[in-house]
């Protein structure tokens, strides 16, 4: 499969007044084209953060990526000139966000928006865009298509904005759709339709997707790969089905346990026991040995290497790491 993406080391830190925070700390994944990354965690774990870094949407200051890198067709995007980056994003790579009313304008119409997010990218005439606006309303799923490109945001409901936002993001045939909790703020019927809807375009434009989300059942509804992550880092990683029925890592058992109906979406994830690692000065052993209850010896002492589980199925935990014994005979 082709590699749309490919994040290697990705080191992500905050300078504040309490100190530097490791938000994100040797994060790497690969994206593939066509396909729907899920990455999963509670708030603060670093996914936000991973996936403004590839748009280069952290604030610097205080916001560094401190190492690695994030490859997209050829350059690496942890290098570009803001100039460089302006031309990408929106156009090869777009994102969008929980609040579809941030993202659009209440003054102007929402047929002018989608335009206008064209023409920053791409000359074209106004009609021309006016016509590429009216096709996307159509591939989004908003009824009467014609009428609504005149009408302005506050005269949608919070679903079809969502899928407003969709279309504005899509205007310019991104080949990477970066979605962070897209659904969070509809109702579960709705949050359904336009995760279906993320499915459609995908079938339709090829598009790769990293879906960002702390909701399971969004990610058992679209996901084909599944990241979890803890503590600015990536603990376990596969595809949808064995990540779901073969957890390794015992945060993803966690979280799992903790969705009752995997098969529907809706319901915050229940915290596990215990509260994440301070990220100002973070655990050197594993993040999430104060939480675990399988933690040893080893677990405090040294970060456990990522595993491969099973073929495209990795975890980071010394449970499946046959060192981890003699580890601790030789450290204790
Ligand atoms: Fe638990 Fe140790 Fe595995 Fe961390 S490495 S998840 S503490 S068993
Ligand atoms: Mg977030």
């Amino acid at each position: 499969m082709e590699k749309v993406l490919e994040v290697q080391d990705l080191t992500v830190k905050f300078a504040t007044y309490g100190g530097e925070v490791q938000a994100v700390r040797g994060v790497s994944f690969d994206l593939y084209k066509g396909e729907t990354l899920a990455i999963v965690g509670e708030s603060g774990c670093g996914k936000s953060v991973t996936s403004q870094s590839i748009m280069r949407l952290i604030p610097n200051p205080p916001g560094k990526i401190t190492r690695g890198s994030i490859l997209f067709k050829g350059r690496d995007l942890a290098k570009l000139s803001e100039k460089a980056m302006r031309k990408i994003r929106g156009a090869d790579i777009s994102m969008i966000f929980q609040d579809p009313m941030t993202a659009l304008n209440p003054t102007i119409t929402v047929g002018q928006q989608i335009a206008e997010s064209m023409m920053q990218h791409e000359n074209i005439t106004k009609e021309a865009a006016n016509k590429k606006a009216l096709d996307m309303l159509n591939l989004v799923g908003i009824p009467n298509p014609k009428e609504r490109l005149k009408q302005y945001p506050h005269e949608f409901s919070g679903g079809m904005r969502q899928r407003i936002v969709i279309a504005m993001a899509l205007v310019c045939e991104p080949e990477v759709l970066i979605a962070d909790e897209p659904t969070t703020a509809l109702d579960v019927t709705i949050q359904a339709q336009i995760l279906e809807l993320f499915k459609e375009i995908q079938a339709k434009t090829g598009v790769s997707i990293i879906l960002i989300t702390h909701d399971l059942g969004v990610v058992a509804q679209v996901a084909d790969r599944i990241a979890v992550m803890y503590a600015g880092k990536i603990v376990e990683a596969g595809k949808r089905r064995d990540i779901f029925y073969q957890p390794q890592h015992p945060y993803t058992k966690g979280l799992l346990q903790s969705v009752p109906r995997l098969d529907l979406s809706g319901g915050d994830l229940v915290p596990i026991a215990g509260s994440p690692p301070d990220l100002f000065a973070p655990p050197i052993g594993c993040s999430f040995a104060a939480r675990c209850s399988y933690a040893m010896e080893v677990c405090d002492r040294v970060y456990p290497g990522e595993i491969l589980f099973r073929n495209e199925h990795s975890v980071s935990c010394w449970l499946q790491d046959e060192r981890a014994k003699k580890l601790v005979s030789t450290i204790s």
